[in-house]
């Protein structure tokens, strides 16, 4: 395999990814030669992606935990770090969507959001990060959303939580590049995923989507994979701070 683009022996952690976009990026970045560690909120959720990764001939470990969680996370990636390996790349992946109305959205459910999907990339992220600094190498990719670029109906909450993962992938870049880790990011535009079946069913979103996204469509998780590969490998060794839109052209179309 092209070296460039090889994960051979990387052990990568992906939160949220028993199941979605998580598990699609953990085959695909194992078909690079990846060995991945599943995470998700579930024992029973991580322990059928790992048994279907290691069914399909790859290597994976299961490692539930609470992203949220500080004392979780420290716990979870010291059990990676001493029983599995050197994490070589870390993607927070982790995310929920909860819709409502601005003027209705209830305070718990901001609070839910902002904590999944913005302080657990800085609590995961500064955990593992202390290893990588040690070892003067490692990548993060932070999986952002095209919605940091664009307000839409009931989703505010998401769409600010996803303008900060843009701001934490700069801020941490910069901070930790002397130290030779790359911060990337990926702004998805819409896939199908449980997170947004509502969304699939219904007809008349999918034909504003397919109006409004130039490539015409709704994307496929599998689409989401060369972006991936390319940022946890020597590939984007050089590449720091950026944010990879894979929207078939949403975010810079009027
Ligand atoms: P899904 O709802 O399909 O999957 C979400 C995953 O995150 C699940 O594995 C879930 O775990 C995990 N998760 C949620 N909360 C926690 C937590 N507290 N601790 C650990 N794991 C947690 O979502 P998607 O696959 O669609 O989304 C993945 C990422 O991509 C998210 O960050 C999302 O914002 C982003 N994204 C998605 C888009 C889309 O169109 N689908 C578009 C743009 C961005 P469990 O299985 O245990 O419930």
């Amino acid at each position: 395999m092209n070296e460039l683009f090889s994960l051979q022996n990387k052990k990568i952690l992906i939160t949220g990814s028993a199941r979605g976009i998580g598990f699609i990026l953990a085959r695909g970045l194992a078909q690079y030669g990846a060995d991945i560690i599943i995470n998700g909120t579930t024992a029973e959720g991580t322990d059928k992606a790992v048994r279907e990764l290691r069914e399909e001939g790859y290597t994976a470990y299961a490692m539930p935990f609470d992203v949220t969680d500080s004392g979780a996370v420290k716990d979870a990636v010291q059990r990676i770090e001493s029983t599995i390996g050197a994490i070589d790349v870390l993607i927070n992946n982790a995310g929920i969507q909860r819709r409502h109305p601005f003027t209705e959205f209830p305070e718990q459910e901001w609070d839910d959001v902002i904590a999944v999907n913005q302080k657990a990339v800085f609590l995961v992220s500064q955990t593992v990060a202390r290893y990588m600094v040690k070892r003067n190498r490692g990548k993060i990719i932070n999986i952002g959303s095209m919605q940091s670029e664009l307000g839409r109906d009931n989703i505010t909450p998401y769409a600010a939580s996803k303008g900060a993962v843009k701001m934490l992938t700069r801020g941490m870049c910069v901070e930790l590049a002397r130290y030779n880790i790359q911060v990337n990011g990926i702004a998805p535009g819409y896939f199908s995923t449980d997170m947004t079946k509502a969304l699939e069913e219904d007809d008349a979103f999918t034909a504003w989507l397919t109006k409004r996204t130039p490539a015409g469509r709704w994307g496929d998780p599998q689409e989401l994979i060369g972006a991936a590969v390319f940022l946890a490998a020597k590939s984007s060794d050089f590449v720091n701070g950026h944010l990879l839109f894979v929207d078939g052209g949403m975010s810079v179309a009027v």
